[in-house]
């Protein structure tokens, strides 16, 4: 599909949902496409890139940010505590904050570095043992307590379960973003953008969609 497409279903979503038109971000998700499929998309003029790798971002987005100027780059992939640093150097926004160690870790950096992206606190809706997230139950008191240490948390994320109807966890977080107070909302991919967005989406991450077929399978 292209990028044009891309926007024209997200707006027309928009439309038929009752959502506030132009409000839904579009993240690229770039995770292992080949480098000229990136420029082509930069070349459009897009400049929301995702990436769920903090060493493969950091491999090539200071270089693209050179040549192309400032990109908004969005973590979307599990963050190793010890990548924190990197990863809130490279980002603008990190939507996998799921543990009480990772926020210490970001509010203690946040003070030294005196800057901090936007957090969104992913949550495991389909409370899944391999996935990572805060369990819906606990998600109301993990986001006071990350708002307590003064981190910007500005929305919860998801990634419903693969043989799951995405509908119904989309419907549960944003019932618990309600219940939270918070404002964003970051889910739907190339699969189930548009329905995401009925949802209320407002971030949503759609890769394969507009860079085609990853050339490595993905990794989540
Ligand atoms: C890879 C990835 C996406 C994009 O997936 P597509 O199906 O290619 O749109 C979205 N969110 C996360 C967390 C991902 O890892």
């Amino acid at each position: 599909m292209s990028l044009k497409e891309i926007y024209s279903k997200v707006e027309k979503a928009e439309q038929v949902f009752s959502r506030p038109v132009g409000n839904t971000k579009v993240i690229a998700v770039s995770k292992v496409q080949p480098l000229e499929r990136i420029i082509s998309v930069l070349d459009q003029g897009h400049r929301i890139f995702g990436e769920n790798r903090i060493q493969e971002a950091h491999s090539k987005w200071p270089e693209l940010k050179e040549k192309y100027g400032e990109v908004e780059l969005h973590i979307i992939g599990p963050l190793q505590t010890n990548k924190t640093r990197l990863a809130m150097e490279l980002s603008n926004t990190i939507h996998t904050l799921d543990r009480q160690k990772l926020a210490k870790n970001i509010a203690r950096l946040a003070q030294e570095m005196g800057k901090c992206p936007d957090l969104f606190v992913q949550v495991n809706t389909g409370e899944e043992k391999q996935k990572s997230g805060i369990s819906p139950s606990e998600t109301g008191s993990f986001v006071k307590e990350c708002l307590s240490m003064d981190l910007p948390v500005k929305g919860l994320m998801c990634i419903p379960p693969i043989n799951e109807e995405a509908s119904l966890h989309f419907a549960l977080l944003k019932n618990i973003s309600e219940n939270c107070g918070l404002q964003f909302l970051s889910m739907g991919m190339s699969a189930d953008f548009e329905k995401a967005i009925s949802f209320g989406a407002t971030h949503v991450r759609v890769g394969s969609a507009i860079f085609g077929d990853r050339v490595r399978p993905s990794e989540q």
